[in-house]
């Protein structure tokens, strides 16, 4: 099967045949219809993420419909349209068993992130060598093994292409609102950063009754789509327009909830400034590896929070369900996220895209 494989750090995916094994058990072969293409496969190619481990096959927000299932699979059947999500909890430790899904870390948990099944193998080679696919997903590729906990199935009616951003930019984007900051209603609300992520944070303040948006980006167009997706007001950073000043002059005492959604310490910085006192700030971006944060210690003795987040917080059995639900009633706007469409062969385009921080979400189409 056709697959995009990072061989190298600093170089273009290779999109090529990779041998695929059948599922083993509790394990599902999906064949993947779309992939979003997100900034966290970049970071990986820049060798800037923890999970980065060529060759790897990228991509991590995948739908598709079930191809064959392994032994023991009863979640699922041949023929079910799922989303894979960005990991599956084990069900079994101590933190699953009490509730707190999204803190799973168990062994599973672990080479799930690595990419690897329970037993810690891959069921991907290239020339008998292994090939990890990325977060356990491994999605820019025609079909994917999965483990039955990493998948959702989903109701037929929803387009796969639209479906596939809930593996993460919608539920990491929504999540950072909803989950994490827990947003309130008549609340105020800054998002740095408008790209496939950072537009769900609008999205999910808006659901959770913010009134009022402000939306921060160095691009007038992702402003704009900002603006369609629920935030009240634009700021256009750069060209002397500073952040924390801009949002200031919105809201003088600071807002109640600041979300940085590049990945950037110091822009975490920025949006830590520009809360008021009590407020809120949620690192959704996710900062380069050996990176540090400085801030002003006062600034945090005054009540404020510092959170950061992996994922959103999602728990994709909960999330995944509520974001399709949210979608078919008309709350929440999949449509808009999709900047273009492209084919697996012209992966690289959606990476320069990313890289130019021009588009929202490129979906790869299989
Ligand atoms: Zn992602």
């Amino acid at each position: 099967m056709r697959a995009a494989v990072l061989h190298a750090f600093h170089k273009p995916l290779v999109v090529e045949d990779v041998d695929v094994e059948s599922p083993k058990a509790g394990e599902v072969l999906v064949r993947v219809a779309a992939s979003g293409v997100c900034r966290s496969d970049l970071h990986v190619m820049e060798g800037e993420s923890p999970v980065a481990n060529p060759p790897m096959v990228l991509g991590h927000e995948g739908a598709g419909v079930v191809e064959e299932v392994g032994p023991g699979v009863t979640g699922v059947a041949k023929g079910d349209p799922v989303v894979i999500a960005l990991y599956g909890p084990c069900g079994a430790c101590g933190d699953c068993r009490s509730g707190d899904i999204a803190n799973c870390w168990s062994e599973s948990r672990t080479h799930n992130m690595y990419g690897r099944m329970n037993d810690g193998s891959v069921r991907l080679s290239l020339a008998g060598k292994p090939v990890a696919p990325m977060v356990g997903s491994g999605s820019l590729a025609e079909l994917s093994v999965v483990r039955e906990a990493q998948l959702i199935k989903i109701d037929a009616d929803i387009p796969l292409e639209l479906a596939c951003l809930a593996g993460c930019g919608v539920t990491t984007g929504m999540g950072a609102a909803l989950n994490i900051a827990k947003v309130q209603p008549d609340s105020t609300v800054a998002v740095i950063g408008c790209g496939g992520v950072g537009l769900n944070v609008v999205q999910g303040a808006r659901i959770a009754g913010a009134s009022r948006i402000i939306a921060c980006d160095t691009q007038s167009a992702k402003l704009d789509l900002a603006s369609d997706l629920g935030a009240t007001d634009a700021v256009q950073v750069g060209g002397g327009v500073e952040v924390v000043e801009a949002i200031k002059a919105l809201v003088p005492k600071g807002v109640d909830y600041a979300f940085e959604v590049i990945g950037i310490p110091e822009v975490v910085n920025q949006a830590f400034e520009s809360t008021r006192i009590g407020g809120t700030t949620v690192m959704v971006g996710a900062p380069p590896v050996g990176s540090r944060l400085t801030i002003d210690p006062r600034v945090l003795f005054s009540d404020r929070k510092l959170l950061g987040c992996t994922g959103g917080g999602n728990i994709p059995g909960r999330d995944i369900p509520r974001i399709m639900n949210l979608y078919r009633k008309g709350s929440l706007n999949l449509e808009k996220l999709v900047s273009q469409r492209l084919p697996l062969d012209r992966v690289n385009e959606a990476f320069e895209a990313l890289q130019r921080g021009e588009l929202a979400r490129t979906v790869i189409e299989l």
